[in-house]
């Protein structure tokens, strides 16, 4: 696919991959709100049906939109395919339903999406599929966890809340060696700051929700990998089960990804200057982001990552009252759990995010009542301090 794209570089890929011009000569791509296609004949209609002849049938099949997004996504991440979803969860979802069966087993990371690990221990359980959860950080509990069964290995990097780095490489170097394949939520970098495939991973999942729409409008996600991976398993999944990406929505990401790289280097510009601020002040007691120096994986986040993200978290002095009063204190700052919007955010991960966990499962997790978690937006840094030191400086 895009082989007219295949000589061009990242920002150019970001505003032209996956445009196909119809007869109305449009500079802008179009969207297309239609569930059905026409054929010229019966004949043709057969054709499309018996896929002898390529094209459109069926919305929940294909979709010029979707497929345009589809198209620029998989250039960006340096991927085959791109099968678009109605969610981020449904992306992972239909990872899991067309690449694994009963009997099967999946090491994955602890450090993952509150509601990935519940897809993972509540519901793939019920279909025979066992997940083990390991350190993110710890190579070795990765390879101890793998067993006869294991079919994939999955993780995040960062982590949210607490920027965690994973070694990409090395677990594809592990899961490789098992006949296992890697799965990788990059959601929180974007191919903007880390393209997995370049690292050995099999499979790129996001939640176009984040830092692909980038201004809080639309539930989206997308899977990327080889041609007879997603081309085939999880496309086969996706038309039979139908959780598509909406026309409208495909629209609004594939605008969002013209503007992501500059987007990202905006928020990692951001989340440094106000990290740096939040590690001198008197009220903190630590800061979780891979830009600083003290953060245990920085030189790996510097390697693998061309910037270390707009995610950051610290702990306040004082436990969940002070987390809390901080928190209510902000004028500007947005009190939601989204992330990856233009707007900033705040949030308590251990009442929100993470408030299902069990206060063992936290505690293992490392996230305790003292910690807040900010997806830096694009807003000017000085408000962002002074909105923060409103709660912080009275603690
Ligand atoms: C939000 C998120 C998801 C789920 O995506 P939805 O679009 O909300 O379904 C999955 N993984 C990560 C890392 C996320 O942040």
């Amino acid at each position: 696919m895009n082989n007219k794209f295949d000589n061009f570089n990242f920002d150019t890929l970001a505003v032209r991959a996956g445009q196909q011009r119809t007869a109305e000569s449009e500079q802008s791509e179009p969207i297309f709100p239609t569930s059905s296609y026409v054929f010229a004949s019966a004949a043709e209609a057969a054709a499309r049906f018996s896929g002898e002849e390529p094209g459109n049938i069926y919305s929940r099949f294909t979709n010029p939109t979707v497929r345009t997004f589809e198209q620029r996504l998989a250039a960006l991440e340096g991927g085959e395919r791109c099968v678009a979803t109605s969610s981020g969860m449904s992306a992972i979802l239909s990872t899991f339903m067309a690449l694994l069966q009963s009997g099967d087993h999946i090491v994955s990371s602890r450090a993952i999406f509150g509601t990935t690990s519940v897809l993972l221990t509540n519901y793939m359980t019920k279909f025979g599929v066992e997940t083990s959860f390991v350190d993110l950080t710890d190579l070795d509990s990765w390879a101890k966890a793998i067993k006869a069964n294991t079919k994939l290995l999955f993780l995040e990097t960062p982590s949210n809340p607490l920027t965690e780095v994973a070694d990409i490489q090395a677990l594809a170097d592990l899961a490789h060696q098992h006949d296992c394949l890697l799965v990788v939520d990059n959601c929180f970098c974007t191919p903007a700051l880390q393209r997995p495939f370049e690292l050995g991973a099999d499979i790129v999942i996001h939640s176009a929700t984040k830092y692909l729409d980038g201004q809080g409008r639309c539930i989206g996600g997308a899977v990327v990998g080889k041609e007879d991976i997603v081309g085939a398993d999880v496309y086969g999944f996706l038309r039979t089960a139908g959780p598509t990406m909406s026309p409208f929505n495909a629209w609004v990401f594939l605008k969002g990804l013209e503007t992501l790289r500059l987007r990202m280097e905006a928020h990692c510009r951001n989340a440094q200057l106000l990290a740096e601020w939040l590690v001198d002040h008197p009220n903190i007691k630590h800061v979780y982001y891979p830009g600083l120096v003290s953060h245990p994986q920085h030189a790996l986040a510097a390697k693998q990552q061309k910037g270390f993200g707009g995610v950051l978290s610290f702990e306040v002095v004082g436990g969940k009252q002070a987390a809390w009063k901080v928190i209510d204190a902000t004028g500007m700052i947005s009190i939601t759990a989204n992330l990856g919007d233009v707007k900033s955010t705040i949030t308590h991960p251990a009442t929100t995010t993470h408030g299902r966990l069990t206060p063992e499962q936290r505690a293992d997790s490392g996230i305790n009542d003292s910690l807040i978690r900010v997806a830096v937006g694009l807003e000017d840094i000085e408000d962002l301090k002074t909105d923060l030191a409103r709660g912080l400086d009275k603690l």
